[in-house]
């Protein structure tokens, strides 16, 4: 093995190195180089960390709701004073530019402000006299070990939509990140310790199916929380509930933003150039589908023509860039293959990204931004989740149709409508399949004190993720049914009480 930086597992409070078994490489993509190696862990090293997670549990869930508050204030203070060095991290290994690492760190931490507000958020409900001299409360107690499997497109921010209320509400953690961007999870290990947090609480373990998979089967594991895409969330789901657990598997997206006759072009374009090509495309609540209502599909083909062929690409690392890299090589070809399929399908290629080429970065896994006219239902770049710099028009007669198309589609992830009608988007609201709903705001991404979560194939699951949502998930629900007879004890009863 060369002299590449090794990463090691966090577990009961201290970094652990690999025992052994099967490594990965990290690049940083806007150079191609391998910047450090990961390692994937077998299913022996993922049980201890389940074993160290299980052992921390009892301790934990009696720390009194305000103790657990305030070590999150804690750990959010020192998120503050590291979010420069957070955000450094995640643009090395994602490729992000950089103002938007720190804007992922500033929404995870909102997570964590919310999670302050545990011993509100646990409060339970009281009856007073349900029956004669009988009282009845309900109270929400941890689950116990709570695993969380997150993507690569935020390695910050949705580790945070889960362990910070899965810790507030008393459970220990075992996170599992992605293996292609997976350095920043061992800082915010490194923070939460910092912050107070009793060994064993919060573990981190590197790795891929093998690590998933034990997760998902291990009886100590209580509930898991999945974000990723949606055959892996499937996946998830099934084999998770399988094995008797609590399963949250958010998935994959196709979000569509709908352009009326009636908005304001020039609103909906700037919209749409920062939602689609945002993160080079790469968020689960990017746009990838314009849908032109009425005549308005040719002033928009060539104003979104103009802007995203004026986009400056660059590594994410360097000032005023808009668009970084996509995520690794292998990535770069898939996203690659459908522009190609697109064309051979017979779509409109307006903005072809393909030639780009980055001086000083020729290595590196850019894309410009593409743009396709006449995009059809049928075909593979508007059915797929390409989840790159590539956005789709699709041009559809009136609002009905416009409704129908996207409540065809798998996915029900995100959507949005630009109109100047209240009573357009009114009905746009209630009609629509879809979870997350914009009316004039292209990403409507819920803040962290609501939940967020996708319809149909974009969630598995009862349960949204963090927001009221996200404490339920997290804990059970006890109800208690209490009297305290002064006389001696009243006869058997057969029948029903009613009283
Ligand atoms: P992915 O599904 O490839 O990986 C997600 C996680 O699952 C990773 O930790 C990975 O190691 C693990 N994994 C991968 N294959 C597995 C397998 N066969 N068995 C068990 N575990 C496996 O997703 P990704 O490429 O890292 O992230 C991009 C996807 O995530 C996109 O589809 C995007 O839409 C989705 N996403 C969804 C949301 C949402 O809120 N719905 C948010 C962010 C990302």
């Amino acid at each position: 093995m060369n002299s590449l930086r090794q990463l090691t597992h966090f577990i009961d409070g201290h970094s652990v190195p690999a025992s052994g078994g099967r490594w990965a490489d990290v690049f940083n993509p806007a150079s191609g180089q391998v910047v450090a190696r990961v390692p994937l862990a077998g299913a022996e090293q993922t049980r201890q960390a389940i074993a160290a997670a299980a052992a921390a549990w009892p301790a934990w869930a009696d720390t009194p709701p305000l103790r657990r508050a305030r070590l999150l204030f804690k750990f959010r203070e020192l998120l503050e004073c590291h979010s420069d060095e957070l955000a450094a991290i995640i643009t090395a290994e994602h490729g992000k530019v950089l103002a938007d690492a720190r804007g992922e760190v500033i929404r995870g931490m909102e997570v964590v402000e919310f999670a302050c507000g545990i011993p509100q958020l646990l409060k339970g409900e009281y009856s007073d006299q349900i029956g004669s001299a009988v009282d009845s409360w309900s109270l929400r107690q941890p689950v116990g070990v709570c695993a969380g499997i997150t993507p690569f497109n935020f390695p910050v921010m949705v580790p945070m939509w889960m362990f910070p209320l899965a810790l507030a509400c008393g459970n220990t953690f075992v996170l599992k990140p992605s293996e292609r961007d997976p350095s920043v999870s061992l800082l915010i290990a490194d923070l939460l310790a910092r912050a107070g947090l009793p060994p064993g609480v919060f573990n981190v373990i590197h790795g891929d199916r093998e690590a998933v998979d034990t997760l998902l089967t291990d009886p100590r594991v209580a509930a898991v929380s999945f974000v990723g895409s949606t055959p892996v969330a499937e996946h998830i789901y099934a084999t998770g509930c399988a094995h008797g657990k609590r399963v949250q598997a958010l998935g994959g997206a196709k979000n569509h933003l709908v352009i009326m006759p009636d908005a304001d072009l020039d609103q909906a374009v700037e919209a749409l150039i920062g939602a689609a090509y945002g993160s080079a495309g790469e968020r689960c609540m990017a746009i990838s589908v314009a849908v032109a209502v009425g005549d308005v599909g040719d002033a928009l083909v060539a104003a979104l023509a103009r802007r995203s062929a004026a986009l400056k690409i660059g590594p994410g690392s360097a000032p005023d860039v808009d668009m970084g890299p996509l995520v690794t090589g292998q990535h770069l070809a898939r996203v690659r293959s459908y522009v190609d399929q697109g064309v051979v399908e017979g779509a409109q290629l307006v903005v072809d990204g393909r030639q780009l080429r980055v001086a000083g970065h020729e290595e590196g896994y850019f894309l410009g931004a593409c743009l396709f006219d006449r995009v059809s239902p049928a075909m593979s770049i508007y059915r797929a989740e390409i989840f790159g710099p590539v956005l789709c028009v699709v041009r559809v007669a009136d609002f009905d149709a416009a409704v129908a198309l996207i409540n065809a589609h798998e996915y029900g992830n995100g959507v949005a409508v630009f109109t100047r009608s209240g009573h357009a988007a009114r009905e746009f609201v209630r009609r629509i399949e879809v979870g997350m709903v914009g009316i004039n705001v292209p990403i409507p991404v819920p803040m962290a004190f609501h939940s967020f979560g996708g319809w149909k194939r974009s969630l598995f699951g009862d349960h949204a993720i963090h927001g009221p949502d996200g404490v339920h998930f997290y804990t059970r629900l006890k109800t208690v049914t209490a009297r305290w007879p002064e006389e001696v004890a009243s006869a058997a009863s057969f029948v029903m009480p009613t009283h």
